[in-house]
């Protein structure tokens, strides 16, 4: 018999002990080779004054299982404690999120019986970085943060995954008709990794249709990749509109480590009284036993489950007179699956793991070579409530900012200066593009740039940052002010 798999388990805050409890008991009677560890995290370990709900031994854990299963946390209202999710994707690099959203008609009430779909979401990136600034007295700041490497890796991904479990066709759903380099960089390189897949259909939409698509016709998609906020919005109404909330599991995949959890919260309000529904971390805790290599326990627990619920054996959240046979509490719902064990579904379709490779390995993001990188100009950003943009245009035209040249000035991204229209309303937030003499070719170095804040500083202008613009390969890396 194969050796056993060292994982770490954190039994979380509110049902999260419950609903762990139940699980492993589950896998256990499955026949699960796992081997656990278990750490703290959550409420207590935020309480006893660790801002990011893990202490140090906890990570040492992580570090070597390489695998966690994680209960829901309570994280603590009040400022200063940090989301230990987002700590744990960006330090262990879990870039890819997953979510299969599957409907499960007519047991669990959805308008969408047919909906079967998977919502790959890039984890890493995007506005979730966490740099924000407040520039002004009236304007803060978040910066959102694409990388080539992130988007190969999480498309790749996406695509390696529909390969894996057999599904036809792959979603790019980006908002670059407004984001044009950003979100424009995510369907480029989506359109790059798709042509290496000619066996799987491949589309793109801009996220607002997309998202619409998604809440009227579910049933149209298989494999959805988008970026980090778009992904994280659209899991939960793909989630809801399945009627899953409660039900379903999320993985987050890195190159190294992966961590498996139910996507509903620690659910205080039902804590301690048997009664919660443990089928999400339960979905969490499938997808991980296919991760480490027991696709075949993963087959049987998830049979059992549909077994289990096509038997109309519900707990109190998803229990319907009409259609549900017995209402039970966590322990005698983890019961009824244990005894289905050897069962296979009649009315749902069974689950097979034993074709999926288990994990799914993403090709290291493509070696390319270099753009040639030229600087070509500077917008610089100024806190300034002295007057209009007519006036803020004509101060700084008065210096003598040679090589560079003011070439507009916007405020919250839309032109005001030179030509502006008086209806533009302006705060105390703008941006004056300084570029090169176009028709004189040149181009400028930081030591220009230096310069130029130098002569504002010294006529008073307060400069809040500052964007070199560049050029690679001739072709601009910056976006033009709308009216520009
Ligand atoms: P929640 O998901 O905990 O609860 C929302 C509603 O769904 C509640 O009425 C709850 O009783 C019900 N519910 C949730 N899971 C259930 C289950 N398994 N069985 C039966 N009913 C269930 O969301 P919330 O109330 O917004 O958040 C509570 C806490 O959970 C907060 O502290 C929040 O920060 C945390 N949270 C943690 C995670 C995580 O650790 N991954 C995710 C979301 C929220």
């Amino acid at each position: 018999m194969a050796s056993a798999t060292p994982v770490t388990i954190a039994y979380g805050d509110g049902i999260g002990p419950e609903i762990m409890e139940a699980t492993l008991r589950i896998l256990e009677a499955a026949g699960a080779r796992l081997e656990p560890e278990v750490i703290e995290i959550g409420e207590n370990v935020y309480r006893s004054g660790v801002s990011s709900g893990i202490r140090p031994e906890a990570w040492e854990s992580l570090r070597r299982t390489k695998v966690f299963l994680k209960a829901p946390i309570t994280t603590p209202q009040g400022g200063g404690y940090k989301s230990l999710n987002v700590t744990a994707r960006s330090a262990l690099g879990l870039y890819a999120n997953v979510r299969p959203c599957q409907a499960y008609h007519p047991f669990v009430a959805t308008k969408h019986p047919q909906m079967d779909l998977v919502i790959i979401r890039e984890n890493e990136e995007d506005v979730y970085t966490g740099i924000e600034h407040r520039q002004s007295d009236q304007v803060y700041q978040c910066l959102k943060l694409i990388s080539r490497p992130g988007c190969e890796k999480i498309i790749r991904y996406a695509f390696e995954y529909a390969r894996a479990y057999n599904r036809k066709k792959v979603t790019c759903l980006s908002k670059d008709n407004i984001m044009k380099m950003t979100d424009g960089l995510f369907h480029k390189v989506f359109d790059e990794i798709a042509a290496e897949y000619p066996d799987i259909e491949k589309e793109h939409w801009i996220i607002d249709i997309g998202s619409a698509l998604l809440a009227d016709v579910p049933e149209r998609f298989g494999v959805i990749v988008t970026l980090n906020l778009y992904g994280d919005i659209i899991s939960d109404i793909a989630a809801q509109i399945a009627g899953s909330v409660g039900m379903g599991g999320s993985a987050n995949i890195g190159d190294r480590c992966a961590m498996f959890e139910a996507i509903h919260g620690s659910a205080p309000d039902i804590a301690g009284r048997g009664i919660a529904n443990p089928s999400g971390l339960l979905h969490g805790a499938i997808m991980m036993l296919v991760h480490i290599g027991q696709a075949e326990v993963a087959a049987r627990v998830h049979n059992a489950w549909l077994c289990t619920i096509e038997s109309g054996i519900h707990t109190g959240d998803i229990f319907k007179e009409d259609v549900s046979r017995k209402r039970v509490g966590t322990q005698e719902f983890s019961e009824a699956i244990i005894e289905r064990l050897d069962q296979m579904p009649n009315f749902f379709r069974a689950v097979s793991y034993l074709s999926a490779p288990a994990p799914v390995q993403p090709v290291n993001a493509v070696s390319r070579t270099r753009q040639a990188k030229e600087l070509v100009g500077v917008d610089v950003f100024l806190d300034w409530s002295s007057g209009t943009a007519q006036q803020l245009g004509d101060a700084l035209s008065a210096i003598d900012t040679t090589p560079l040249q003011l070439k507009m000035i916007s405020n919250r991204g839309a032109k005001v200066y030179p030509d502006g229209l008086p209806e533009t309303f302006c705060t105390d937030h703008w941006r004056g593009r300084f570029v090169v003499d176009p028709a004189a070719g040149d181009i400028i170095t930081h030591g220009n740039i230096i310069q130029l804040l130098r002569l504002l500083y010294e006529q008073g202008f307060d400069t809040i940052k500052t964007e070199n613009l560049y050029t690679f390969d001739g072709a601009p890396g910056y976006s033009l002010g709308a009216g520009e």
